[in-house]
């Protein structure tokens, strides 16, 4: 049998980040062109020349992007939409990155999340443009890693289905016309690849998991039916990832040589259909096997048996060992991290140390021993090591886990009575204005923030800075004539990081970037122990900013669900546990802050949807666990006490049933982007609970008009009754400017001053 070690993809921003430089020194014209593709092309092959160095067979290319690779075959297919043509003789470099983040006469492509990661794409927009082949640029980075390294690499390409089912812009008729237009495009792509000397096309079709009409998968045997009566030459090998195959029985026969199959995430559901089914003669199976998307060191003794046991269903007599998903979801190497526990260093494994894993697995299944004595040994040393630090068990945080009952998870008083009592005891206006929580990150705020990290000033001296800026904000809030002010989170960097320097149980990088979405890289914290609240973390400067008005301050809050989406998690207890502790310890400092007089608590919950799972059937399991963390968290405070939260980055139409689930008191909810949508849906759902559907977008510099925001809430009133309507922006302020964050508010509230007056 032959075996091979190999990944779906590899991380592109560079340990340290270099690409991300690259391509912001581009953008501010900083380098020529000449010079920025010079740098790529640097970067394109250190990066093969260090795979090839950690001892991987199979290296993918094509798999490095100048943004996203969506994009990448958007305008590879000449799949750009027209407003662009407003560009003056752009040259290729001008159209794509106008496509990707707007030029002055053409605003950006919209951008939204790849599956259930926290990757986002450029969708491709079809318009019903006549489609040609616009270079090959996979072809281009097969021919460089084999002319300057010898390396015949694995081309990879997202599929033709998962293309159209990620872009828009089609219909059910054009959708069809969208599909015989990319065939033979896809076709030419793969014969140029065969002839250049690609022995194997990767073609990733992640699309494959979720759960597909039989329309749909005829669709798909009719694509690669025709794909291969065009180049019967290829081996295309349909690379499936974050879930199981789809109609496993059908799809993996489609007349394609490999398929690549998810044994991580689709683990069970592939296993049982390889039993069910087999697997089909003569093709090679890709076994995705080590994860792609955590950070976790692999239990290799594990590893072999899952892949013994695929081996025997599946009598493949070609087999490659491989991540489960692109590596781009992890970040590049453990190596630079200096600073981290040593249990927890131990027992980490970025991409650099999965593919380690994978050509250790590889050796072992090909000649029955281990390239490095010892490492089975090490692996399960550095898992038991870190499996009994203290800091994995917290038997306070474990007994309080255990004490809790039905009565925890739910306010003692329903909705409809709460609302009369708050609105009794709050004694707010119609219509109340408030914001999202933070005012602008001034330059002198990250400044100040510099110097202290640096200890170059006090912690007294900062702690009086903020309170300073908290204090002048207050003011100017009271100015503009808000009703429930904000304190600024000045003190905050990020809103998880935030609480996760104060809570136990985490640890922070110092490279552990991965992307976000074009240049932008984020470094989320680890979450390695229980977590537990040992002290107050946001009551001084809340209860400080209360002091000075007589209005009310909200408490501001981040929720489990977010902490725990945008952390890398421990993978020894379920996620559900984890989100308990953090809705436990969240609880106590709800009741700190109500115990220093603060009467509105918003708990903030933007990455609730992020965590659903990619199949709508198993959703429920999450939501229920998801929305009880919440509840946890918020569900002890007295009746009058009101509960905020807030959710941002998601479409809001299939998703009103669980936001009221979350039984808060009121939710201010982005929505200038989709509000007509919204307002649909609520026509067709109605809520019963305070709401304030976002009357501007923040993303913007531009000041609305009153008019506008008038035009919006009068919208908005059509759906939600005046006795649960609040009046808010979409988001967080801190990414503005002061004088269009004032002006935009001081318009906001005249709005709704406006509307107080309408008979
Ligand atoms: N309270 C946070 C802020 O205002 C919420 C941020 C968010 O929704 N992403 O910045
Ligand atoms: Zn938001």
């Amino acid at each position: 049998m032959n075996v091979t070690s190999t990944v779906v993809g590899y991380p592109y921003i560079g340990a340290k980040r270099e690409w991300k430089r690259t391509l912001e020194k581009f953008w501010k014209n900083e380098i020529t062109e000449e010079q920025f593709e010079a740098e790529l092309k640097n970067l394109r092959i250190n990066r093969l020349k260090h795979q090839k160095d950690l001892g991987l067979q199979f290296i993918t290319v094509g798999d490095f992007t100048k943004y996203d690779r969506m994009l990448d075959l958007a305008t590879m297919f000449n799949l750009i939409p027209k407003r662009y043509e407003a560009l003056e003789n752009p040259t290729a470099n001008e159209t794509y990155y106008a496509m990707a983040r707007g030029a002055k006469d053409a605003v950006a492509c919209e951008m939204t999340k790849w599956y259930n990661t926290n990757y986002h794409y450029i969708v491709p927009e079809y318009e019903g443009q006549s489609l040609t082949l616009n270079g090959n640029y996979i072809l281009d980075q097969f021919l460089e890693a084999k002319n300057e390294l010898g390396i015949i690499g694995k081309p990879t390409i997202i599929g033709p289905y998962t293309f159209v089912d990620l872009a828009k812009g089609y219909d059910e008729k054009t959708r069809a016309a969208f599909f015989l237009q990319l065939i033979p495009l896809y076709s030419q792509i793969i014969k140029e690849l065969v002839t250049a000397g690609a022995d194997w096309i990767q073609v990733e079709e992640p699309s494959l998991t979720k759960s597909l009409a039989e329309e749909e998968i005829l669709i798909v045997e009719e694509l690669y039916k025709q794909i291969n009566e065009a180049v019967p030459e290829a081996k295309i090998l349909v690379q499936t990832y974050f879930e199981a195959l789809t109609s496993f029985e059908r799809l993996s026969r489609l007349p394609v040589a490999g398929i690549g199959l998810d044994f991580v995430h689709g683990g069970k559901e592939n296993i049982k259909a390889l039993q069910n089914y087999g697997f089909p003669q003569n093709k090679t199976l890709s076994l995705g096997i080590i994860n792609g998307r955590d950070i976790w060191s692999a239990n290799l003794a594990e590893a072999i048996s899952t892949i013994n046991a695929v081996k025997q269903l599946s009598n493949a007599e070609e087999i490659w060992i491989s991540s489960s998903c692109n590596l781009q979801h992890v970040p590049v190497s453990k190596k630079m991290e200096e600073n981290l526990p040593q249990e927890l260093y131990d027992h980490l494994a970025f991409a650099d140390e999965k593919i380690r894993e994978i050509a250790e697995i590889t050796y072992y299944i090909e000649k029955g021993a281990w390239l490095k004595e010892g490492v089975v040994a090490d692996s399960l040393k550095a898992i038991e090591a870190l499996a009994i630090h203290p800091i994995r068990k917290n038997k306070v945080v474990d007994d309080a886990l255990k004490l809790l009952t039905a009565k925890d998870f739910a306010r003692s008083v329903p909705f409809s009575e709460r609302q009369q009592i708050q609105k009794e005891a709050l004694q707010l206006p119609d219509y109340p204005t408030t914001t999202i929580g933070s005012f602008p990150q001034s330059q002198l705020v990250k400044k100040t923030r510099a110097a202290w990290r640096k200890n170059e000033i006090s912690d007294e001296q900062y702690a009086q800075f903020v309170k300073e800026e908290t204090a002048r904000w207050i003011q100017i809030q009271e100015d503009i004539g808000l009703d429930v002010l904000v304190h600024g989170e000045f003190e905050r960097t990020d809103m998880v990081e935030y609480f996760g320097e104060h809570l136990t149980g985490f640890a922070f990088t110092d490279f552990a970037w991965v992307v976000s979405y074009g240049s932008r890289c984020v470094k989320p914290p680890i979450i390695y122990g229980d977590v537990e609240w040992t002290h107050e973390m946001t009551v001084k400067e809340v209860a400080e900013a209360q002091q000075l008005t007589n209005k009310y301050v909200k408490g501001m809050l981040t929720g489990p669900i977010t902490i725990l989406n945008w952390s890398f998690v421990r993978n020894d207890i379920p996620r559900q546990e984890v989100a308990y502790q953090i809705g436990l310890a969240l609880r106590k400092e709800v009741a700190a802050l109500e115990a220093a007089g603060i009467k509105i608590i918003q708990v903030d919950e933007p990455a609730l949807r992020e965590g659903l799972p990619l199949r709508k059937e198993n959703w429920n399991e999450y939501l229920t666990w998801a929305v009880d963390a919440f509840k946890l968290a918020t569900s002890s405070v007295a009746t009058d006490t009101q509960i905020h939260t807030h959710m941002c980055y998601c479409e809001f139409n299939d998703f009103i049933d669980p936001i009221r689930a979350l039984d808060a008191d009121v939710i201010s909810l982005e929505t200038s982007r989709s509000h007509g949508e919204l307002i649909h849906s609520l026509k067709a759902n109605p809520y019963e609970l305070g709401i304030g559907l976002g009357v501007y977008d923040i993303h913007s510099p531009r000041v609305p008009t009153i008019e506008e925001i008038s035009h919006i809430l009068n919208e908005s009133l059509a759906v939600i009754p005046k006795e649960q309507f609040w009046v808010n922006p979409d988001c967080g302020l801190k990414t503005r400017q002061e004088p269009e964050t004032v002006a935009s508010l001081k318009n906001m509230v005249q709005a709704a001053h406006k509307l107080r007056q309408q008979p």
